[in-house]
């Protein structure tokens, strides 16, 4: 029998049209939320997202403005547009696509998005935030990982999640949440040895390798859930994930397919935090939601 297809589509969909309600709501008492998006050079990968997020937010009515700043942009003069974008009332969300020219400091752009605006989740105050179980804005891979096993009524309280990969915006986060929902989780990574021996006893599977097909039926346990963050091209330029889908499926109860799995979780998690910076906006400014 094939494995139960997590619908990342489906599920993104249905959120979306909640998130565009409030959109509706917020826009009835004059605020339309906005989302910066900073793109600097030409990378054509970081151009595409760029594009979807904005077509993304455009959909359901969120005001998206891009700004692009030339591969050359000093590391000084791209703070300063961020701290700009830090005082405007119009923009609620600020989200810098990575990766940046190497002269410029990953790190220093994103201490500098105010944590009010920060709607990736990345800045070290997020991060701690996260980290204490405190509100805050959650990074979008994770989160939409989190709302998919959510809307499939998978509960991961008492579950051993294994994670494959402890990136800052995937991995690492990505424990934290299934731990706060009372999952026992193990990280592993290029250094771990032996890795099946660690996925084989995952009840939920998360594969954020980055390589494609690199997970088969031999790292899998019978009936696991298995997530794919992998965003990858074949040998034929073909997006796949970091598991093989056609080795797992059958073994796994669960899967999330590539493309239409975890990817448009990603941008639907970023138009919820948007859409929640608003709305807290409107709370400090003591204004009504009808
Ligand atoms: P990174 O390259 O930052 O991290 C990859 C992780 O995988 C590292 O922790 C690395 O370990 C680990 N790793 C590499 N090789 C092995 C191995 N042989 N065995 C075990 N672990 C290994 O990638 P990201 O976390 O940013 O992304 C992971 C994947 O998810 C990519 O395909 C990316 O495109 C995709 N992605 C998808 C998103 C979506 O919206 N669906 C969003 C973000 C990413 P070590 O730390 O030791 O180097």
């Amino acid at each position: 029998m094939s494995s139960a297809i997590i619908n990342g589509k489906e599920i993104g969909g249905e959120i979306r049209k909640s998130v565009e309600q409030r959109v509706k709501a917020l826009k009835k008492i004059g605020v339309t939320p906005g989302l910066a998006v900073i793109l600097v050079g030409e990378n054509p990968a970081s151009k595409t997202y760029v594009a979807n997020k904005q077509a993304s937010c455009e959909a359901i009515g969120v005001y998206s403005a891009l700004i692009k700043l030339p591969e050359d942009i000093s590391e000084p003069a791209l703070l300063e547009q961020i701290r700009e974008l830090n005082n405007r009332k119009d923009i609620h969300g600020i989200l810098v696509q990575l990766p940046l020219p190497n002269h410029i400091s990953e790190e220093a752009v994103i201490a500098t998005i105010s944590p009010e605006k920060d709607v990736d989740g990345f800045s070290p105050i997020s991060v701690g935030k996260m980290m204490l179980g405190q509100e805050t804005y959650l990074p979008c891979t994770p989160y939409g990982v989190m709302k998919l096993l959510e809307h499939t009524g998978i509960d991961v309280a008492g579950k051993h999640a294994v994670i494959v990969g402890r990136s800052h915006i995937v991995g690492k986060p990505m424990g934290q949440l299934l731990l706060q929902k009372d999952a026992t989780v193990t990280y592993t990574h290029s250094k771990t040895k032996d890795l099946a021996s660690f996925t084989k006893q995952a009840d939920i599977l998360i594969a954020a390798v980055g390589r494609p097909k690199f997970i088969t039926a031999d790292y899998i346990k019978e009936g696991a859930v298995v997530i794919d963050v992998g965003i990858n091209r074949d040998e034929n330029n073909k997006l796949v994930g970091d598991v093989d889908f056609a080795s797992v499926d059958g073994i796994a109860s669960h899967i999330t397919p590539v493309p239409g799995g975890v990817g448009p979780m990603t941008i639907t998690m970023l138009l919820e935090n948007t859409v929640q910076a608003a709305e807290k906006t409107v709370k400090s400014d003591n204004k009504q939601l009808i």
